[in-house]
């Protein structure tokens, strides 16, 4: 097999704290995987700006200045960190073999890449990386992390459990995952739609190197409930049910209170009424409003709207210009 291009997709939103101490780590492993002729020397790590308020983009050009492994995408505004991921994999596939995404924070073991890339030699198309232990989580994340999972299950969608976006991806596989042209787009589920030859590698996940947690709590459900709405129509249903439901009991009710006016003694009623009408009141809102979440995905695809808009690409710039210097493919000739 030819030595596959790698690319490390790394998306970013005001990691100033951890950028350096992440392109330095990431390089030591792309230059041990060179040296092990594991892949090919226009491999590149791919650092997405997804419209950081900070100096994030301005280290990312410096450094590619000086690093040859170090390349830069800008969005043109923050996009959120699942389309900031997918402009990377969208841009990296057109020169890429395989693709790996991680987190800018070093919170995943980089040295499992090598992991990954073996596994891709022996013909696996998608590498999920997963979590052994939350150790270093704190509490409250650990148990939203672990209740959403058991969420996503019961709601018929199937995650890797313990997987968040630290994988590689073939070529061919992001070719496939392009084709999913949603506009809500929420990898976790979709990667696993693809199919293809995959497998899993375990690795422990540490606290994050510097800076903070850009997934406060707000966002965490945010993205729960989008994956949830994205993916499944449960929903839905269980509304139909929870209104089948109260009706059969209304029913129940309605003749009780019939039996009651015929045998002369109605004079209660007042409580019963006014729980019943704050029950299904509620119970009509809520419906209304989950539909509503349901009708306003559906708006948001029927636009066709851009996912991302990149601002900048060096990335392209530097693979063009690589692949057509011809002292390039001597290179590469004399070493195969
Ligand atoms: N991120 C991003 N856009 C955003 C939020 C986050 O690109 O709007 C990136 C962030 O820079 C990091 C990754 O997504 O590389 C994961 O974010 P974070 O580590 O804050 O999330 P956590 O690990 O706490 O879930
Ligand atoms: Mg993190």
């Amino acid at each position: 097999m030819k030595k596959p291009v790698l690319t490390i997709v790394v998306p970013c939103y005001n990691e100033e704290e951890v950028f350096l101490e992440t392109a330095k780590q990431l390089t030591a492993v792309l230059e041990d995987l060179l040296d092990e002729h594991l892949i090919a020397a226009e491999s590149k790590i791919l650092f997405v700006d997804d419209g950081s308020r900070d100096r994030t983009w301005s280290l990312i050009e410096k450094e590619s200045e000086t690093n040859p492994f170090v390349t830069g995408l800008k969005l043109s505004r923050n996009f959120g960190h699942q389309k900031a991921l997918l402009a990377g994999l969208e841009t990296a596939k057109n020169y890429s073999d395989c693709v790996i995404s991680i987190d800018a924070d070093l919170q995943d073991d980089v040295s499992v890449i090598r992991e990954f890339v073996v596994k891709y030699w022996e013909g696996f198309d998608i590498v999920y990386g997963v979590r052994r232990s939350r150790k270093t989580d704190t509490f409250f994340k650990r148990a939203t992390a672990q209740g959403f999972y058991r969420f996503m299950r019961k709601m018929g969608i199937h995650l890797v459990y313990n997987h968040a976006d630290f994988r590689l991806m073939s070529k061919r596989a992001l070719e496939e995952l392009s084709r999913y042209s949603e506009a809500n787009v929420f990898l976790r589920g979709i990667v696993p739609l693809l199919g293809f030859r995959s497998t899993e590698v375990l690795y422990d996940r540490k606290g994050r190197f510097a800076g903070e947690s850009k997934y406060p709590l707000k966002k965490m459900l945010a993205f729960a409930f989008d994956g949830m709405t994205s993916f499944s129509v449960a929903p839905i249903r269980f509304i139909t049910f929870i209104g089948f439901l109260s009706f059969l009991l209304s029913s129940a009710a309605g003749i009780y209170a019939l039996i009651v006016k015929l045998l002369g003694h109605a004079e209660s009623g007042w409580t019963s009424l006014m729980i019943s009408i704050w029950f299904i009141g509620g119970l009509l809102l809520m419906s209304i409003g989950l539909i509503g979440e349901y009708i306003g995905k559906i708006y948001q695809e029927v636009k066709r709207r851009p996912r991302f808009t990149i601002e900048e690409n060096l990335y392209s710039r530097q693979m063009e210009h690589e692949l057509s210097l011809p002292s390039f493919h001597e290179k590469e000739r004399v070493k195969s």
